[in-house]
C-alpha cells in the first residue's frame, strides 16, 4: 500500500518506536499503512485519536455529531475554549493534522449507522468504540463482526473504566454482544447526569489507542479474550476472562 520507504524525516518522528525492538520500521510501516475508524470524538475519542496521530497511523476516520461544549473541556482534551460552538469532528480534524501533517484524518460530522457505518467498518483495519451509547456500541459491533474487523472497545462513568478488545479476525474471539447481549431494558447511563473523572477517560482512550496499534501492526498480546476493569477512585485494575457465547444471535453464525 505504501511502497515507498519511509523518509529519513519519517525516520526521526517514528524512531523513539522503531528503537523498540518489538516494534521496528516494519510495525511502523504497517501502521502507516492502516486505517482506524473512531466512533466518537469525546472523553474516549479524543485521546485515542491524539495517540494514533501521533504514532503515525496512515487515516483515521473520525464520526461525531456533536459540538464543542464547555463541560466536555473538563476531559475532551483535543478541544481549546476557541472551539465552543463548533463541530467536534472538524475541530478535532484541524487539532490532530497540526500534531501530525502525515495523517489523513476524515472528519464525520453525523452520528454513524445503517449502510454507511457498514461501509467505513469494511475499509477499516481496526475500529474504535468511543460512543457513550449502547444503540451505537451494538451497531458497530455488527459491523465488525460482519466484516471481520477488530473491536477496541472502551467505556468510562463516574470512576469506573473498562476496555476490550473483540478480535472478530479470530474465529474463537467473543464479540461485544456475547458480553453485553442488546436485551433493550439496557440503562443507558452518561457523564452529563453521573459525572466522569476526567483523567480516567486519558486512561482507557489511550489504552485504546495502544491496543489499535497491536492489533494492526500485530505485536505483543491484546486484550482479545480478556476485559480489563479499573477502578479509578482506588486505583484498582483487574481482568476477567471473556468466551464466546456459542449461542449469541451476532456472532454464532461465524465458522
Ligand atoms: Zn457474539
Amino acid at each position: 500500500m505504501n511502497p515507498a520507504p519511509l523518509s529519513d524525516e519519517q525516520l526521526l518522528r517514528y524512531s523513539r518506536h522503531i528503537l523498540l525492538d518489538e516494534f521496528g520500521i516494519e510495525a511502523q510501516d504497517k501502521l502507516r499503512s492502516a486505517h482506524a475508524l473512531i466512533v466518537g470524538a469525546g472523553g474516549l475519542g479524543t485521546p485515542a485519536a491524539l495517540y494514533l496521530a501521533a504514532a503515525g497511523i496512515g487515516r483515521i476516520t473520525l464520526a461525531d455529531p456533536d459540538v464543542v461544549d464547555l463541560t466536555n473541556l473538563q476531559r475532551q482534551i483535543l478541544y481549546r475554549a476557541r472551539d465552543i460552538g463548533n463541530p467536534k469532528a472538524a475541530s478535532a480534524m484541524k487539532a490532530l493534522t497540526e500534531l501530525n501533517p502525515e495523517v489523513t484524518v476524515v472528519a464525520l460530522e453525523r452520528r454513524l449507522g445503517g449502510t454507511e457505518l457498514d461501509a467505513l467498518v469494511s475499509q477499516a483495519q481496526v475500529v474504535l468504540e468511543c460512543s457513550d451509547n449502547f444503540a451505537t456500541r451494538h451497531a458497530v459491533n455488527r459491523a465488525c463482526v460482519a466484516h471481520a474487523v477488530p473491536l477496541v472497545s472502551g467505556a468510562a462513568i463516574r470512576f469506573d473504566g473498562q476496555i476490550s478488545v473483540f478480535d472478530l479476525r479470530d474465529s474463537d474471539a467473543p464479540c461485544y454482544h456475547c458480553l453485553f447481549p442488546e436485551t433493550g431494558e439496557a440503562e443507558e447511563v452518561n457523564c452529563a447526569t453521573l459525572g466522569i473523572f476526567a483523567p480516567l477517560t486519558g486512561v482507557i482512550g489511550a489504552l485504546q489507542a495502544g491496543e489499535a496499534i497491536k492489533c494492526v501492526t500485530q505485536i505483543g498480546r491484546t486484550l482479545s479474550g480478556r476485559l480489563l476493569l479499573i477502578d479509578g477512585l482506588t486505583t484498582q485494575w483487574q481482568t476477567v476472562a471473556l468466551t464466546r457465547d456459542a449461542h449469541c444471535p451476532v456472532c454464532a453464525h461465524r465458522a
